[in-house]
């Protein structure tokens, strides 16, 4: 029996570590680490500084419904910042119309945003989060409009837009 379970553990722990590591990669690349220490929170003071919504689509990378937010229809002139730390991600020049029912941008402000590589939907996707607090905003896709080329699909609920 011990010689059973001892070839049984031989096998599948290196199976198991594989499977983890192919099925699993978000814990491996792990990345909504943020940059600035200020940031750098609990769950629990995360869950104090976000509503439950904001909370799960920041925090949990969560993804709010389509047509779901006001910033959808957004026209005005003006910045959308983040929710979790308020750093100015996108302008109102670089929103378009994707009819997708998500806020949708093709370019960020330099530098606010950073991506990884995610396989939720098992079909890998580029996700992207804030740099500075690394709350999980959205997901970048390859169909938007030039100049970039780039569709930045992002939750409303984890942005605040202020208008001009
Ligand atoms: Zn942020």
């Amino acid at each position: 029996m011990n010689q059973f379970l001892s070839r049984r553990s031989f096998i599948l722990i290196p199976t198991m570590s594989i499977l983890k590591f192919i099925f699993k990669p978000k814990k491996v690349f792990a990345s909504s680490s943020p940059s600035s220490e200020n940031y750098n929170l609990s769950k629990k003071e995360w869950k104090n500084k976000l509503s439950p919504e904001s909370y799960y689509i920041l925090r949990e990378e969560g993804t709010e419904r389509a047509f779901s937010s006001p910033l959808n229809n957004e026209k005005r002139k003006g910045v959308f910042y983040c929710v979790g730390c308020s750093q100015a991600l996108f302008t109102s020049e670089t929103k378009f119309d994707s009819g997708t029912g998500w806020p949708s941008f093709w370019d960020p402000i330099k530098g606010s945003v950073e991506t990884k590589v995610d396989f939720k939907l098992i079909v890998p996707r580029t996700e992207y989060h804030c740099s500075r607090c690394g709350g999980h905003q959205g997901h970048v896709f390859n169909d938007g409009p030039l100049p970039t080329g780039k569709r930045y699909c992002n939750n409303g609920l984890a942005l605040k837009f202020i208008a001009e």
